[in-house]
């Protein structure tokens, strides 16, 4: 099945048609999207934590420092919720009411369990690694022992899903349509600025092409 089963718990129920539940709507979201924010609950106190993830098929991989509490949860097996959020644009109506954002967003519930296997281990930090720049896995010098054993990854089961979107311009009240008010949409795309070289550098070095050809997603 390419779709998440609907449930009381994915169900986009406030504007139902932005939902969307495919696996070919909701993936590309989590991969063009460079960070996600992974909510938890812990004795009934919410948190909700900014990291960095790398997807493979219906699993997201999540790495940090053996004594994160976030990652030390995550390896308890609780539940899980992880949003991603692609915003597309700033949408201007002529009435304060009616103004918008266009974006993607995708929120992913499940539950993880540590990586303990070395090769899913080193196979996940490429892929977080790629997620970051595309090519810069094999650009890089590969971890050692000594990292490897000072980084924890985790790998979260995507068990249920929702996408949801919204594009277009303002839809503004009939009545204010003559109005002398500017309207319309400003785009926004996360976009890479001029590289600043390390001020170690101690030789020239050429920009790598993971850097020079940075884009993320469409
Ligand atoms: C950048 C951005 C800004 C937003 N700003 C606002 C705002 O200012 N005010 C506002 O009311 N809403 C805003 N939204 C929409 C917001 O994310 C919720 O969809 C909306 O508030 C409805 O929330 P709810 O709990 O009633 O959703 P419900 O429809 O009850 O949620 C049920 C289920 O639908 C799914 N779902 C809901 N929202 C999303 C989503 N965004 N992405 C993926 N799946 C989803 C989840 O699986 C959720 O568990 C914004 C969204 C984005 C991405």
């Amino acid at each position: 099945m390419n779709e998440f089963a609907k449930t009381s718990r994915n169900q986009v129920r406030r504007m139902p048609a932005r939902g969307a539940y495919d696996r070919e709507t909701i993936y590309p979201i989590l991969d063009e999207a460079l960070i996600c924010h992974v909510a938890f609950a812990v004795e009934g106190q919410p948190y909700v934590i900014p990291t960095i993830h790398a997807r493979a098929g219906d699993v997201l991989y999540l790495h940090g420092a053996p004594a994160s509490r976030l990652l030390k949860h995550i390896m308890q097996g609780h539940p899980l919720c992880i949003t991603c959020t692609l915003l597309d644009g700033l949408v201007i109506a002529r009435s304060v009411f009616h103004h918008s954002v266009n974006y993607r967003s995708a929120i992913v519930f499940g539950t993880g369990r540590q990586v303990t296997e070395l090769q899913e281990k080193e196979q996940a930090l490429a892929l977080l690694t790629e997620h970051i720049a595309r090519g810069r896995w094999d650009e890089a010098r590969q971890p050692n022992s000594r990292e490897l054993a000072a980084t924890e990854v985790v790998a979260v089961q995507i068990e249920s899903a929702s996408a949801k979107m919204r594009s277009g311009g303002p839809q503004d009240d009939d009545e204010d349509y003559d109005l002398p008010i500017w309207a319309g949409v400003l785009p926004l795309a996360l976009l890479p600025l001029i590289p600043q070289q390390d001020e170690r550098q101690s030789f020239g070095v050429d920009l790598p092409a993971s850097i020079q050809n940075y884009s993320r997603g469409r």
